[in-house]
């Protein structure tokens, strides 16, 4: 017993230490050594493979409790709410949803206008880049895919989407199974509930123990982008980084504190709470695989009932992207700045809505937003054919676009975060001791 005793006390200077604060040393170590090692190119290919492992590790352990954690909380928030009252939420967090993201780009658009990200480039075309052509999918079939053909299929695919709508039409029939006259099936029903309630539960004390080893992650994905990257971004995309980033300031300062100020909400306590999951959206780039961390920040720093959280934030990972929608903008900005067709106001306009709708159906996945950038710049007349100037600029946007992912991802998983919040306070069902 006093070895294990001891051998507690070897990692006490870890794992008792504040959670964030690690992180944060990891994130600014891993910055650092990823600049020193970009400055010396032979050395950063053997550190990415040597440190790739425990980068991926920290990445797979979080993707891995993405379903089960969607599944459980959905199913269980779902049957503990009435449907009437679900349908209220809904409504809210869509309009917050579609209302910010317009926002978004168009804050992009005035920072791009600002500080003219591209202007003077002159970039031309180059036989060697291929051209891309966008799918557009119609309106329809968006929303048909949201019906799963095959619930189990969705799960082993991890398609959010037909997991939401499966779980919540599941959710929906298990609170009238609850509620049966039939005495047995009703007890049958709450068991079922208490089960995915205590599932759920567990999911959260697992992603606990995964944000443990978040600082190790941290450092070695930071260390992994600066090192690839930061040098690119250090020559003449410096200004579309900056402007992104500004846009991303902005927005997160001026729409969500301004909201959150609106629903008196303090904008502190707010970063306080929601800090890992940005924390960790910014490393992994990926929505979709911070949303258990987001979950919990929602749940346990800033008092949303799983009712709401459950339902707003998968929805949120999928279809809100903020960041996302700044970036389009600035990016379909820069293009048209590099290549020596500055966007007219009508352009301009026509961006707002198309960025908007290609933000919505952005993935939450490490660079999806680079591929709907190719459909804004279609719907304005910039084609992304092979050996275009068009081509070329937007290559120029891919060689950096992971720093530019990091940046957006964390803003889209913040506006998640903010506009659930508001929606709870709303319906009534913030638990204001967490604000005070
Ligand atoms: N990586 C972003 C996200 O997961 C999407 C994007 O590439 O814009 O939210």
């Amino acid at each position: 017993m006093s070895e294990t005793k001891k051998k507690k006390g070897a990692m006490d200077w870890y794992f008792k230490s504040n959670l964030l604060a690690r992180i944060l040393i990891g994130l600014v170590l891993g910055a650092v050594v990823g600049i020193v090692l970009g400055f010396s190119p032979q050395s950063v290919k053997p550190f990415v493979d040597n440190s790739k492992f425990f980068g991926d590790l920290f990445v797979r352990l979080l993707r891995m409790i993405v379903v089960p954690v969607i599944l459980f909380s959905l199913v269980a928030g779902a049957a503990s709410i009435a449907p009437s009252r679900l349908g209220k939420v809904g409504i809210k967090i869509m309009v917050y949803y579609l209302l910010t993201s317009a926002f978004a780009v168009a804050i992009g658009l005035v920072f791009a206008n600002i500080l003219q990200p591209g202007a003077g480039f002159n970039v031309v075309g180059d036989a060697a880049i291929k051209g891309r052509d966008a799918a557009v999918p119609t309106i329809a079939q968006i929303l048909l895919n949201i019906v799963p053909t095959n619930p189990i299929e969705s799960l082993t695919k991890g398609d959010v989407l037909p997991i939401i709508f499966f779980a919540v039409v599941f959710g929906l029939g298990l609170s009238y199974v609850k509620d049966s006259t039939n005495k047995t099936l009703a007890k049958a029903g709450d068991m079922l509930l208490d089960v995915t309630n205590a599932a759920a539960e567990t999911m959260y004390k697992i992603v606990a123990g995964i944000m443990q080893y978040a600082p190790i992650g941290v450092f070695v994905l930071i260390a992994q982008v600066f090192a690839q990257q930061g040098p690119r971004a250090i020559g003449p995309l410096l200004i579309v980084t900056l402007t992104v980033y500004i846009g991303l300031l902005v927005h997160l300062v001026g729409v969500y504190g301004g909201l959150l100020s609106i629903y008196k909400l303090g904008f502190m306590k707010f970063l306080k709470g929601a800090n890992e999951a940005m924390i960790t959206a910014f490393v992994t780039r990926s929505s979709s695989g911070t949303l258990p961390i987001t979950m919990r920040c929602t749940e346990e720093k800033l008092g949303v009932p799983r009712t709401i959280s459950s339902f707003t934030l998968p929805l949120g990972a999928t279809i809100n992207m903020d960041g996302t929608a700044i970036y389009l903008g600035v990016c379909a900005m820069f293009i048209g700045y590099a290549t020596g067709q500055p966007l007219t106001f009508n352009q301009q306009l026509t961006v707002i809505i198309t960025a908007t709708l290609a933000s919505i159906g952005t993935a939450g996945v490490p660079g999806a937003g680079a591929i709907m950038l190719l459909m804004v710049l279609e719907s304005i007349g910039l084609k992304v054919t092979e050996g275009s100037a068009v081509a070329a600029a937007y290559a120029m946007i891919l060689g950096i676009d992971a720093l530019l992912d990091m940046g957006r991802t964390s803003l889209n998983v913040t506006g998640d975060i903010a506009g659930t919040a508001i929606v709870a306070k709303t319906e009534k069902e913030l638990d204001m001791s967490f604000w005070k």
